[in-house]
């Protein structure tokens, strides 16, 4: 493997999946949900198929297809307080994942430092590898010795101060978080922007859990505050706004000079998204974008659905003795298994960390498939979260009651 590549091969995502092949556990591990989209996004693929537009079907506009960022620029003017230009100011990916491929590539510089917050979607790392940067780390810590909620974990100020020196290019936000659900809140979040402001440093805020925040925390959007919108950079992900992670497609907005080296990188790789699906997700919003904050709104009613998945995983979770940090946004949660440690045998399980056997015994012995939230930190920190599991929960209801039925062999 080529140096850049190295310390990226060991893939938890391939090597859980083929758990999951294997044993067929109840699978809460990557997060996907496993039931249809909504009809009405459906309907509108439909719609493209029996379209008479026969340039539905050839390349898109590189930079996003026209529909799809006019109606995500109409959508942010209005979630942000500010003219958003679709034409300069939006970029649409193959879903997030290029997005944060075009964010990193495209403004870190070989030599440069970007700040990462543990726990953090794991991909991060490599991809600032590859570009040549250098990784500087900030966990999240436990406020108290007791963890209840995602918001026990909290950002150490001095410590995240003494982080920014001059050769800071980049940090990397993620609110609602992956795999804590943690939504940060807005005194964070303005001690995070005055530290950009402060140090020139630029914020790639990763906010594809944007609308699973559960009431009443409210996703912050970084980019909204105060001398912001000149520095940031914010993801976004229809693969996760309307329960289709297959269809990837994704976008990321800011200032146009900040975007231009990210619609590069774009051109240069992949040159253009999918047209059928952009069509697709852009007649979506534009039925969101009429309805928004209303009770019809699906988005609305994702999360009153998906908060009540949450309190049903916390209630099967405890009553299993695993005890749950309730997550105040996302589709994840973490989950505390050291009260089992005494009665169950991972002696015969592979992995230099705890949470690795034990979610391996877990999905041989219990049936249930969840992943190991080390992964998510570097070496030094990997001893915060060895205890936990982290599990998705954006699933049908009937296999979170298959859940609950494996959790009762713990009982
Ligand atoms: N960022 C985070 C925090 C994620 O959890 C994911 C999920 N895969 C992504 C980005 C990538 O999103 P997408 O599926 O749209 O590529
Ligand atoms: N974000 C998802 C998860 O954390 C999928 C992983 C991925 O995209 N590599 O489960």
């Amino acid at each position: 493997l080529i140096t850049r590549l190295q310390g990226a091969e060991n893939n938890v995502w391939r090597e859980y999946g083929q758990l999951a092949v294997k044993y067929k556990p109840v699978n809460l591990g990557l997060g996907f949900p496993d039931f249809h989209p909504p009809k009405f996004v459906l309907d509108a693929l439909a719609d493209v198929v029996a379209s008479n537009d026969a340039s539905l079907h050839q390349y898109a506009r590189p930079n996003g297809h026209l529909r799809l960022v006019n109606v995500l620029a109409k959508l942010y003017s209005k979630l942000l307080g500010r003219e958003i230009n679709a034409e300069t100011e939006i970029l649409t990916t193959l879903g997030a994942s290029e997005a944060l491929f075009c964010a990193i590539t495209g403004l870190v510089d070989v030599g440069d430092e970007v700040i990462i917050i543990e726990p953090y979607f794991d991909v991060y790392v490599p991809l600032i590898k590859i570009a040549g940067g250098v990784t500087k780390f900030i966990a999240l810590k436990p406020k108290q010795s007791r963890i209840n909620s995602s918001a026990d974990f909290v950002l150490d100020q001095k410590e995240l101060e003494n982080l920014f020196t001059e050769k800071t290019k980049a940090i990397i936000l993620n609110t609602p978080n992956n795999p804590l659900g943690k939504v940060f809140d807005i005194s964070e979040l303005n001690f995070i922007a005055d530290l950009c402001k402060k140090w020139n440093v630029i914020c790639i805020s990763d906010e594809v859990y944007e609308w699973m925040v559960y009431k009443p925390k409210e996703h912050i959007r970084i980019a909204s505050l105060p001398g912001m919108w000149e520095r940031t950079v914010t993801i976004g992900s229809a693969g996760k706004t309307f329960c289709m992670t297959g269809w990837k497609v994704g976008w990321v907005y800011g200032n146009e000079k900040l975007l231009e080296p990210l619609q590069i990188v774009h051109h240069c790789s992949v040159f253009t998204g999918s047209t059928p699906e952009q069509e697709a997700v852009a007649v979506a919003f534009e039925k969101e974008l009429s309805r928004l904050g209303q009770s019809d709104s699906y988005l609305v009613n994702l999360e009153k659905d998906l908060k009540l998945k949450r309190d049903y995983m916390v209630k099967i979770l405890s009553e299993a003795h695993l005890k749950p940090v309730i997550p105040d946004g996302s589709f994840f949660l973490v989950a505390d298994w050291s009260s089992l440690e005494t009665s169950v045998d991972l002696a015969y399980e592979t992995g230099q960390y705890k949470d690795f056997r034990f979610t391996k015994w877990m999905t041989k012995n219990v049936g249930l498939l969840g992943i190991p939230p080390t992964i998510f930190y570097t070496e030094k920190n990997k001893n915060l979260l060895e205890k936990y599991v982290r599990f998705c929960f954006i699933k049908k209801q009937e296999n979170l009651e298959k859940a609950a039925e494996a959790l009762n062999k713990l009982k």
